[in-house]
């Protein structure tokens, strides 16, 4: 055997440059379900079934080309239980003469596969993934030198290197470089309206199989696979950005933000799973999305707005994993270490917000943006739980979740753990947001506008108590100085007051009022 070629469970592409000069006739694929990677985090069931059966997919694939592939199921006899152990199992058996695989989506394992190698005494090939508009070394590039990193800027780059919504002349369409300002509106009052059905795949026999399997290894896992419908196979991914691109697109910039019960999928694309996994290419995600707008089948506001979370937060967020960890991953700049309430993993809270998004989390493996930004994770940050408490549930629950994306996201944009590296300033907020983005406050026991009291809104108060602890530090941060000047009007009663339900509220002793509306 000359190459033994490593696919991960998110590298599913055939083209991938792992293969790269493959010749059937002397080299062989290797691909291994293990259970540390549904443990290490407490995976969800949707998130784990959605991995394994887009491997064994793609895995049929490979075999009906002809390839030879050495793949453990998960359950098979002997199974290591971990990618580092099964790899070495596995090298001494076959002997290959080297090993190739494109660069994994995370430190942990990145590391781990090397020291398998390296102990094996295999040459290990790690090789650029070209699944994304640019390289952690043109990241690094642009990082160099400045003081912080912004987003804007270095979108406004990826704009004029990748010619994408350009004029000939060079310049941005239309004018603007952004146009989030005429996106993220409230919902109507009326609600939602019509939401286009989303693009849905009921579960085939491969995929069958993989949620049996779940439910036996994992039957204590979060999460349910009652309504699994994800696309696990390239075909369906083409489907689904077809979907997204007639129905949802021309939609996607008003309701961005909005929230509303039982409506979880809005005018989302639901891709980041089908391109976390290589069954897409970012590229043919944009260009689609910008033909849609030079077809004008979707107004500019929406592609920009679309095009600037691929082009611009995903390659963003993928720079900022690669060139900081791995202490990353150890950095807790306001000090929290609070513990993660355990209703983050059954949804049991009297909070209506917090009940939807936790639900739909745990029944679908899917929330949108502003539901993990400004909900589960503003919730989390304002509490002060670990950041790392929070990592740990955002990278089980989401079957788009792979470190690379989400532990920037997470503790970077929504804790504002990494102390401004990621983002200006924390998303810190009262649950008078939450209010004007949706209905939900109608309906809960506990009132936005209030700080204290039983009925007072746990966001409200704690969003208070957050700038009443960490007052210093974010009165030094230009863009918070206005929201920290508001402490000026509370006296010392009721600063006492907010810190004393504060306390209450972490010791889990917050319960629906008396009488609630
Ligand atoms: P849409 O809203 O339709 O957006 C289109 C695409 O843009 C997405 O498919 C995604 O690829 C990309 N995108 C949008 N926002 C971001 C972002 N902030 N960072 C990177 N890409 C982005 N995304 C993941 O793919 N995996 C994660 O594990 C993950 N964890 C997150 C954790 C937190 C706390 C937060 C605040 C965000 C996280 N995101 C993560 C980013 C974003 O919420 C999801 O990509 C998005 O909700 C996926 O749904 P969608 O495909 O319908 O996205
Ligand atoms: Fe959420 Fe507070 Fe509104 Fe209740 S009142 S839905 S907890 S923001």
């Amino acid at each position: 055997l000359r190459n033994l070629v490593i696919v991960l469970g998110d590298q599913l592409d055939p083209d991938a440059s792992a293969f790269d000069e493959f010749d059937p006739a002397q080299d062989a694929v290797w691909m291994a379900e293990v259970a540390e990677e549904s443990t290490h985090v407490w995976s969800s069931k949707p998130r784990t079934a959605v991995f394994l059966a887009a491997m064994r997919h793609f895995a049929a694939d490979q075999r009906d080309a002809g390839h030879t592939l050495h793949y453990t199921e998960l359950d098979a006899r002997g199974n290591k239980g971990t990618l580092a152990d099964q790899l070495a199992a596995d090298l001494e058996k076959l002997k290959p003469e080297a090993l190739a695989m494109t660069e994994p989506g995370e430190w942990r394992v990145r590391e781990a596969l090397q020291q398998t190698a390296d102990a094996a005494g295999i040459p290990l090939d790690i090789r650029v993934d070209r699944h994304f508009f640019s390289t952690v070394a043109e990241f690094a590039e642009h990082a160099e030198g400045r003081a912080s990193l912004r987003m804007e800027y270095f979108y406004r780059e990826m704009r004029k290197r990748h010619s994408i919504l350009m004029t000939t002349r060079g310049q941005p369409v239309g004018g603007q470089w952004n146009y989030d300002a005429d996106n993220r509106k409230p919902f109507p009052k009326q609600g939602p309206g019509l939401v286009p059905p989303r693009a849905t795949f009921p579960p085939d026999e491969i995929t069958r199989e993989v949620i049996e399997l779940v439910e036996k290894e994992f039957g204590e896992h979060p999460g349910s696979l009652d309504s699994f419908a994800w696309p696990v196979t390239r075909a369906q991914a083409l489907e689904a950005l077809d979907l997204f691109i007639d129905e949802r697109l021309p939609g996607f910039g008003d309701a961005q933000d909005a929230m509303w019960p039982g409506e979880p999928w809005l005018w989302h694309a639901h891709l980041s799973s089908s391109m976390n996994l290589k069954l897409l290419h970012p590229r043919e995600v944009v260009a689609a999305a910008e033909e849609a707008y030079r077809s004008k089948r979707a107004p500019l506001s929406a592609v920009e707005g679309f095009i600037r979370q691929i082009l611009g937060w995903r390659e963003y967020v993928r720079g900022i994993y690669w060139t900081q960890m791995p202490g990353y991953v150890q950095r807790n700049a306001f000090e929290a270490f609070e513990p993660l309430p355990d209703w983050y993993w059954t949804g049991d809270t009297p909070m209506a917000c917090l009940k939807d998004a936790v639900g739909t989390t745990l029944e679908n493996g899917y929330a949108h943006h502003i539901q993990r930004l400004m909900v589960t994770g503003l919730y989390a940050m304002l509490l002060g739980v670990d950041p790392r408490e929070v990592h740990a549930w955002y990278l089980a629950v989401y079957v788009d979740a792979v470190e690379w994306v989400e532990l920037p996201n997470t503790l970077g944009m929504s804790q504002y753990a990494d102390g401004g590296l990621m983002g200006s300033k924390p998303y810190a907020a009262t649950g008078k947001y939450i209010d004007r983005m949706s209905p939900y406050c109608e309906t809960c026991p506990f009132d936005p506008a209030k700080r204290i009291g039983d009925d007072a809104c746990p966001f409200t108060t704690l969003y208070w108590d957050y700038l009443i602890r960490h007052e210093q530090p974010l009165a030094e941060n230009h863009r918070m100085a206005l929201q920290v000047k508001n402490l000026d009007r509370l006296d010392d009663d009721e600063i006492a007051a907010i810190r004393g339900r504060a306390d209450a509220i972490r010791r889990g002793d917050v319960t629906a009022p008396e009488g609630a509306r």
